[in-house]
């Protein structure tokens, strides 16, 4: 594959053949033939950061430069790349309906090819040869952001600030690039910050595009910011809104959309779900060295993106108006979305044990998934893992790996009736891991960050306190279905019931002409898959498996 892009920064031949491939002529005219022809005038600027309904472009001849506009502490403009004939612009923003991080300038008069996001959509949708070489340029552009740092944000935080973590985990899980820079390390950006009325205690600071300084900012605000959510049109009635990002949810959205249906993925944060959070997922059908989290739920989601799925990140559902026809979602911010068909996808959360200072702590040394992220602020200290399931096997034994010790609390004498044997053999074959039976924390002590925990050994009465600053909690999950009660049969634990599980009772309102489908709620075209379903595995490959089910049975509802 040849390549016409000059990169600015430094890269082997290999990775530019595949981030900047040049389509052939006979590409060239099948991508003409879903779009228009468009004459380039020396100086035209294409593309500006941040815009809506950003065009794709495949150049005939002439060249145009790729430029980063600088943040606000900097200013000005810097080359990423200069595209010359053959070459296509975008990265994964194109693909997400995101607004681009980068303006587009023509430096040479020439001729191009100009395609609409629908009509690049359709040709990623129907070229599979095409559609290859874009979305394999797009995932690797956006790779090399990331590594670079080549984003259009700057976060200025603290390692010490629990909401600098969850900004930083928010925009990484997203797969946004940013520059990062750590207050306590470099004190001249403290004194650059005064300039912009912002101090310290205004962290973390999120520098959106160059131009809007965020303080404190929710998950939320970022997304609204960075236009995540840009032209995702609300009041459209969809024929199925799946509500939760998870596997499940994906799964249903990669077979929504791949089957002609109008999909909306409704995700209170990032999508993912808790399988995001996990470091290694080892058990999945078709990846024998494992496969973390993040980068599963990444292919996922652009591979639902690729057959035409919206997903609304940083949206959460909290009630669902089931009285009215079509269904409508609520989120948040009040406003409904309509719907002829509901999946709840929206899984389960970690249960909080009852700790004093528990909350205190979080992610200021307690955390409730184990990722490269928080594996590296603990490297080389004691940690302890809270829990006897397998996400606490996972996270001890990915622990270990930097951590100088893993203490393992379990209430249980043992672990084999709650995990895997594969992992329990991991565990005792670790010399950094120490397994604590009928054992549990009673105190968390610290400052701004937790620095000592003391633990009681149930079976002796013993106590005994650790200078450990990082806690693991991996102790179980509760349903998120507070947004569903009043609307659906649920079990008594909270799970949602579905299929044969609904009693006669829980029936009552049903409609006499059919029974309920197999992952059907009691509400006809409401389906329930993954963690939040009633009797489910609890598991990666049976959360995939409801979600793409739910849509065979979504056609028969609709029918
Ligand atoms: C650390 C860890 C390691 C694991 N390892 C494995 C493993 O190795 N193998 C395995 O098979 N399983 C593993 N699991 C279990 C597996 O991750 C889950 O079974 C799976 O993620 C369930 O998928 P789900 O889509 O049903 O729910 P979830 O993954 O829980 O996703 C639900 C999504 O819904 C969103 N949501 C919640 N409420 C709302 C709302 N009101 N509005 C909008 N969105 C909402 C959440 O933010 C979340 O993204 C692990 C879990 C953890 C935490």
């Amino acid at each position: 594959m040849r390549t016409s892009t000059t990169a600015a920064f430094p890269i082997t031949q290999e990775h530019a053949q595949l981030m900047f491939p040049a389509l052939t002529a006979a590409q060239i005219d099948r991508v003409a033939a879903h779009g228009r022809l468009r004459h380039l005038r020396d100086g035209d600027t294409l593309v500006e950061p941040g815009a809506a309904a950003v065009p794709f472009f495949v150049l005939r001849s002439g060249r145009v430069h790729v430029l980063r506009v600088l943040d606000a502490l900097h200013g000005g403009e810097d080359l990423v790349v200069t595209h010359g004939p053959g070459a296509f612009t975008g990265e994964a923003n194109a693909l997400l309906g995101r607004p681009p991080m980068t303006r587009i300038r023509v430096i040479e008069a020439g001729e191009a090819i100009e395609l609409t996001r629908a009509q690049m959509l359709s040709l990623v949708q129907t070229d599979t040869e095409i559609g290859d070489i874009v979305m394999r340029a797009y995932i690797y552009r956006r790779s090399e952001l990331i590594d670079k740092g080549l984003g259009d944000v700057l976060v200025l935080g603290s390692a010490h600030c629990a909401a600098t973590l969850r900004v930083k985990e928010f925009l990484t899980r997203n797969g946004h690039p940013f520059t990062y820079i750590d207050l306590d390390r470099d004190k001249d950006v403290e004194s650059m910050l005064e300039g912009f009325h912002v101090s310290s205690a205004d962290v973390p600071v999120v520098i959106c595009r160059g131009t809007k300084i965020l303080r404190k900012p929710t998950n939320e605000e970022i997304a609204n910011c960075l236009g995540f959510n840009a032209g995702i049109d609300r009041a459209h009635v969809r024929d199925v809104v799946v509500v939760g990002g998870g596997p499940a949810g994906l799964a249903a959205a990669v077979y929504g959309a791949s089957e002609g249906l109008d999909v909306l993925v409704v995700e209170s944060n990032v999508p993912g779900g808790q399988a995001g959070s996990s470091s290694r997922i080892e058990n999945y059908l078709g990846f024998p060295m494992g496969i973390s989290g993040q980068e599963l739920a990444d292919r996922a989601l652009t591979q639902a993106q690729k057959f035409g799925a919206e997903i609304m990140v940083a949206k959460g559902a909290v009630s669902l108006d089931c009285a009215t026809r079509p269904y409508r979602v609520v989120l948040g911010d009040g406003a409904p979305i309509p719907a002829r068909t509901v999946i709840l996808a929206t899984g389960a959360e970690y249960r909080h044990p009852p700790i004093g200072n528990l909350a205190r702590f979080q992610n200021a040394g307690v955390y409730y998934s184990a990722t490269a992220m928080e594996a590296q602020l603990c490297g080389g200290e004691e940690v302890v893992v809270v829990g006897g399931a397998n996400s606490a096997g996972q996270a001890a034994v990915f622990l270990s790996a930097t951590a100088s010790r893993v203490h393992v609390l379990i209430r249980r004498a043992a672990l084999s009736d709650t995990m895997s044997r594969y992992l329990i053999r991991r565990i005792e074959d670790s010399e950094h891991i120490e397994l604590h039976p009928n054992t549990e924390i009673v105190t968390l002590d610290g400052g701004g960050h937790l620095e000592r925990v003391t633990w009681r050994d149930n079976a002796t009465g013993e106590t005994e306190t650790r200078d450990v600053r990082h806690v693991f909690m991996m102790t179980g999950a509760v349903p998120n279905t507070a947004w569903v009660r009043g609307c659906l049969a649920l079990d008594d634990k909270g799970f949602v019931k579905t299929g044969t599980s609904l009693t006669a009772a829980d029936l009552r309102a049903w409609p006499p002409t059919r029974s309920p489908l197999v992952l059907e709620t009691s509400l006809p075209g409401v389906f329930a898959v993954g963690d939040v379903r009633s009797g489910s595995m609890k598991r990666v490959a049976s959360a995939v498996g409801d979600g793409s089910t739910a849509i065979s049975l979504v056609h028969q509802a609709l029918a």
